[in-house]
């Protein structure tokens, strides 16, 4: 069941239809390209090949369970663009995969990296499992044959893989080591978010976490809102979340509550997240954590803080909870966590939304200094990787602001207006072949 295809994407979405809620990553995706579109003057042709993946590719993965009987899931690795370089994007394991979701993601990517200046594309790749039902064995069986079905359209020089939901290190290096086995030689350039060990960079597993603190500080200061103080509440503990939540109090913001898909926590005086990271440790959960309040999940959203950081899964922000959001500011650390719908209205309340192409793209910069370094076999200090992570992070907030002043836009229409029109440059300067 392999495809391989240019164009299979929706028709783009009117702009004037990102009002309603879609509960749909893809529709978001397309209705904020819409937009960007309608404020650049392009014409339908460019239009129509930015709103569609170059390549799509869906695969059977069948699996020997560790009972001996045979089970068959499916993945896909979705190519959105090239015009800047290779393609780049996280891997997922989630029950919720599907492609439409992985084409939004992917679609995201492209725009992160533009926005950012790292000189890739983007992509995304998905498997459809949800990983806490099989064995450390099954996921190596997985990701060896899933790596193996998408190894003709990736290698460091086409389509770099990272971790996403679901996946981890450990991951990449089965993924690493599959490709290398492939290619007679070893290529640690076909993948980041490696262990350290095997070519990884220093910096690269905090990298996402600390680039959504680069900007939370920077938007508290934006606002006038000293950090030193500051309440914040992170949804999602997982890679992003927990150390998001660690490095906010580390610069001084009390975190009141932090949530996780099992349950949600809260303490008005702060939560001490080394502690709660203990608990999660030992317990799998943040619920139930000694000392704190155990709330539903859905109150974190709407608890009156200055900063919210989501930083779990799209669409949690949407038409029905968005009126009751008090915060101050949001830094999306997910990717598409706010729906279109949800963006007006939280726009209408003066919300600050800092958006996911920004906000969570610390990974993806670490990332690119990953590849560099795998590519040059030459490695960075720590001190040098977090540098010249908050360097360009800062620098391209700073950007943001200006042209969101200059454009009269929100952040998420300056960024992916920015982001479009260095794509659409790109494409324009190449030309099409043939
Ligand atoms: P992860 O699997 O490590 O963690 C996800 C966390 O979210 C877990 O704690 C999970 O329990 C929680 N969660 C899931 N559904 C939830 C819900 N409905 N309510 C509350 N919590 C819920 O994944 P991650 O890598 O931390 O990714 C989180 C988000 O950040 C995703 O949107 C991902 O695409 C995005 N992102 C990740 C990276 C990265 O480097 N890992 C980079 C950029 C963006």
């Amino acid at each position: 069941m392999t495809t391989d295809t240019a164009d299979t994407s929706a028709p783009p979405t009117p702009s004037h239809q990102a009002v309603t809620d879609s509960n749909s990553p893809l529709v978001d995706a397309q209705a904020q390209l819409a937009s960007a579109i309608a404020t650049l003057g392009y014409e339908p042709g460019l239009h129509q090949l930015l709103a569609s993946p170059r390549r799509e590719m869906t695969v059977s993965i069948p699996l020997r369970r560790d009972d001996g009987s045979v089970e068959v899931l499916t993945g896909h690795r979705v190519q959105h663009n090239f015009s800047r370089g290779p393609a780049k994007g996280g891997l997922r394991y989630s029950p919720a995969v599907d492609l439409d979701e992985v084409r939004a993601l992917a679609m995201w990517m492209t725009w992160k990296c533009a926005l950012l200046d790292v000189p890739y594309g983007g992509a995304k790749g998905g498997i459809t499992i949800d990983p806490r039902n099989y064995s450390r064995g099954e996921l190596q069986r997985v990701t060896r044959r899933y790596t193996s079905e998408i190894l003709p359209i990736i290698g460091p020089d086409k389509d770099i893989p990272a971790p996403d939901i679901g996946t981890d290190e450990q991951t990449m290096a089965w993924m690493m080591d599959t490709y290398s086995v492939a290619s007679g030689y070893t290529v640690p350039g076909v993948v980041t978010g490696k262990p350290v060990s095997l070519g990884g960079s220093l910096g690269r597993a905090q990298a996402t976490s600390a680039g959504v603190v680069h900007i939370a500080l920077a938007a508290l200061e934006h606002r006038g809102i000293p950090a030193a103080g500051a309440t914040a509440a992170v949804q999602g503990f997982g890679k992003v979340g927990a150390d998001a939540a660690l490095f906010l109090t580390e610069a001084g913001v009390r975190v009141v509550s932090v949530s996780d898909q099992y349950g949600a926590v809260h303490h008005p005086e702060g939560l001490n997240i080394r502690t709660l990271q203990a608990h999660v440790a030992a317990t799998g959960s943040v619920a139930g954590f000694p000392g704190a309040q155990d709330i539903p999940g859905e109150e974190l959203l709407t608890l009156e803080v200055d900063l919210l950081v989501p930083a779990a899964v799209e669409g949690v922000l949407h038409a029905g909870n968005a009126h009751r959001v008090q915060a101050k500011i949001i830094v999306e650390g997910a990717n598409g966590p706010t729906t279109a719908a949800a963006d007006r209205i939280l726009q209408d309340q003066d919300v600050l939304v800092v958006p996911d192409i920004l906000a969570n793209a610390g990974g993806v910069i670490v990332s690119y200094f990953e590849w560099v370094q795998s590519n040059q076999a030459y490695w960075w200090s720590r001190t040098e990787v977090d540098a010249r992570l908050e360097h360009r992070m800062l620098q391209a907030w700073h950007h943001l602001l200006d042209v969101a002043a200059a454009r009269e836009l929100t952040l998420r229409e300056a960024a992916t207006v920015t982001a479009v029109e260095r794509v659409a440059d790109a494409h324009r300067t190449r030309g099409l072949y043939p």
